[in-house]
């Protein structure tokens, strides 16, 4: 703004008050720009430090739930004195671990234990050598059959009588008694004598034996009911039997008999999935729902397995020495995805083992206090491996810390999902703040430039002042000097004849006549400069305008070398414009056509009709107007050619007073102009109604 104003040297002054007025604006524009960014940056810190804070007091609670979580499921595998059976079930229903090994206290492994551990004088009676040469070697199962059924009857008759042979031990046991029936069963199912064979093998499957403490007899019990289900299964006749047998074998699963006694592991796993099979294949057994305790029998299998699995590595508890209690740690193996957690009570010694997925799976909770739509959360193991979240982080952590007692080394990291979400925290305050800052900026620079305005048209209007008195003293000076020194010469007598006298009078006179004319412009500038002009409109005959003016400039156009041509047709249409002031824009114009021609002139004033306007043009063949300055003729003061304007008696005034008229009756003024061959101007004003 400052430069579009031309200061001149008068204005100097102004200089001062311009460059003030930039730095009040300015100074208080970067200031609150600065205060801006440092309440902003302020915002975001308090903003990050708040969710911190939070955070970490989250992740505090979450750490002491996620220890209660892991004692708790200590406790859980913790031995109750109870057979290991009774707290399995209990613990795969509640699904805490994949799978457990439980030791006593002096390092034996109570679960699983093997038949070969449990039953080391298993091996079959050598009083049933040669029925087994002919079941197995020779197999003549007849003969085998036969075989087996004396030593069962010998073996039934010498136990009759047991009691009597104190101190005598007799030639087969509980378990060779099983064993000669199971075999006469198997050689009469051999020879297709299955309804014998199933007769036979009752006496072994639902023997009261079963509730003994003998683990040898409760395997042979459970096989016979196994070797019974197999012949009956597709036999309608047996359908009680199948039923009861199944019972049976399913309540020697996972489960100790009256004496406290349980199938080994292995056998009771091999045992479990056969009763699956059978079940999977029989119609009858089909809709039988294969639970233990509540808990599917699939699933059990399952933990056994896995429990298996893992008791050869670790057979006595001593063979965990080296792992610390209570801490969660991953079990070097070939899957890496597992994890193992040693508890000791004084009752026992156990060993739980967590699949990864499980652990994800017990860490749900820990994990749900966190991730939300803004944060997603990453947890490492104490070898650094990813359980849960983004492989790669995009950011780097807000918060991070430990998990627990339980899980040592093991690491949490909480990120923002999505780009800075510090800043979408932030962004409410600070869009507060930009908006109220830029307001203040918008209100100082408006401010600023209001009074920019406001000095500018100051500085404008004092030099057009000066400008003013400047001119008006020249070109009044001019006239009157001529006409002193004319009256001087007629007072001082030096004429020659009266002719001269009148030459000067007339001289006089013009000078007299161009002086008022200036006096009348001045007038009129300065009553527009104030904005007192006022017009009295009223339909008026643009023809009664045009005759006007061409009456005022009569006189002076009526000499030899003027050529004056009006062409006004009386049949115009009225305009509404103030008839006087209208007068003085042609007038202007015409004079500055006369003013504007060299010797021979040649003028034409022309009124036309057309859509509704009326058009006033006045032309001339004079020295027309410079392209560059036609422009700039309606400004005030200007003067395309000053020595021109100068000898041609004017002062830069006309129009600018003629277009400030015309603007005031909402018309337009325009020139066309060729230098050297002539300028029309036209005035256009709308016709009235
Ligand atoms: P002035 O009193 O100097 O004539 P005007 O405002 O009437 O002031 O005109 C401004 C300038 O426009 C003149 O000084 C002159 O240079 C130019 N001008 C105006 N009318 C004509 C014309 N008919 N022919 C050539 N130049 C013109």
């Amino acid at each position: 703004m400052p430069k579009r104003l031309k200061l001149n040297a008068d204005s100097g002054q102004y200089r001062w008050v311009v460059s003030l007025l930039a730095v009040a604006v300015v100074l208080p524009t970067v200031c609150l720009l600065w205060f801006m960014n440092e309440a902003i940056d302020n915002e975001r810190f308090v903003i990050r430090q708040k969710l911190v804070l939070f955070h970490t007091d989250q992740l505090e609670k979450a750490r002491r739930e996620a220890d209660d979580d892991w004692a708790r499921r200590c406790r859980r595998i913790e031995d109750d004195e109870a057979h290991p059976y009774r707290r399995l079930a209990e613990i795969v229903a509640q699904g805490g671990c994949d799978a457990v090994l439980m030791y006593d206290p002096s390092g034996r492994r109570l679960y699983p234990v093997l038949s070969t551990e449990a039953d080391r004088t298993g091996g079959p009676s050598d009083v049933l050598a040669d029925a087994w040469q002919l079941e197995f070697v020779d197999r003549d199962y007849a003969g085998a059959a036969e075989r087996y059924e004396q030593h069962a009857l010998s073996a039934s008759g010498y136990r009759r009588r047991l009691a009597e042979w104190v101190g005598k031990a007799p030639p087969l046991d509980d378990r060779g008694l099983l064993d000669a029936l199971i075999g006469q069963a198997r050689c009469l199912a051999r020879l297709d004598r299955t309804a014998e064979a199933i007769g036979v093998c009752r006496q072994v499957a639902f023997s009261p034996l079963a509730d003994g403490a003998d683990v040898g007899v409760l395997s042979r019990i459970a096989n016979a009911r196994l070797l019974l289900l197999g012949w009956t299964r597709d036999r309608r006749q047996y359908g009680e039997l199948l039923d009861e047998t199944f019972s049976g074998l399913l309540d020697m699963l996972y489960q100790p008999n009256p004496a406290g006694v349980a199938l080994p592991a292995d056998q009771n796993l091999f045992l479990a999935r056969k009763a699956m099979d059978i079940a999977g294949q029989s119609p009858q057994l089909q809709s039988r729902r294969l639970r233990i305790g509540g808990v599917p029998l699939e699933r059990l299998v399952e933990f056994e397995a896995r429990s298996l699995a893992l008791a050869d590595r670790f057979a006595a508890s001593s063979d965990l020495d080296a792992w610390e209690p209570d801490r969660l740690q991953p079990l070097e193996a070939a899957d890496n995805d597992v994890y193992g957690l040693l508890h000791r009570s004084e009752r026992s010694v156990c060993f739980a083992l967590f699949s990864g997925q499980t652990v994800r799976a017990a860490l749900g909770e820990f994990i749900g206090s966190f991730q939300t739509d803004a944060i997603e959360c990453r947890i490492t193991d104490d070898a650094g491996r990813l359980i849960v979240g983004p492989d790669e982080p995009r950011t780097e952590p807000f918060v991070a810390g430990p998990i627990g007692a339980h899980l040592p080394n093991w690491r949490i990291e909480l990120f923002f999902r999505e780009g800075d979400v510090l800043e979408r925290a932030a962004g409410e305050r600070i869009a507060i703040y930009t908006w109220t800052g830029t307001l203040v900026i918008v209100l100082i620079l408006l401010s600023g430039a209001v009074a920019a305005r406001a000095i500018g048209k100051q500085v404008k209007l004092n030099r057009l002042k000066n400008d003013f008195i400047a001119t008006v003293t020249h070109e009044l000076k001019t006239p009157l000097a001529s006409m002193r020194v004319l009256v001087d010469t007629l007072l001082e007598g030096h004429y020659r004849d009266p002719q001269q006298v009148t030459d000067y009078l007339q001289l006089i006179s013009k000078e007299n006549g161009r002086l008022s004319r200036l006096i009348d412009n001045f007038l009129t500038f300065s009553r527009m400069e104030r904005n007192k002009q006022a017009f009295r409109m009223r339909p008026t005959s643009p023809a009664v305008i045009a005759h006007n003016a061409a009456e005022a400039v009569h006189t002076k156009f009526d000499r030899p070398s003027c050529r004056f041509e009006t062409e006004i047709p009386e049949d115009l249409p009225d305009v509404t414009a103030d008839p006087d002031a209208m007068v003085t824009v042609l007038v202007n114009l015409l004079d500055n056509a006369y003013k504007y021609s060299r010797d021979e002139k040649h003028i034409v004033l022309r009124v036309t009709s057309e859509n509704g306007s009326v058009r006033f043009a006045v032309s001339d063949h004079g020295v027309g107007i410079p392209r560059r300055a036609l422009k700039r003729i309606f400004k005030r003061f200007y003067q395309a050619d000053r020595t021109l304007s100068r000898r041609a008696e004017g002062c830069g005034l006309g129009l600018s007073i003629a277009r400030f008229i015309i603007d005031a009756h909402g018309g337009t003024i325009r020139v066309e102009s060729r230098p050297g061959h002539g300028s029309t101007f036209t005035v256009t004003l709308p016709a009235k109604g």
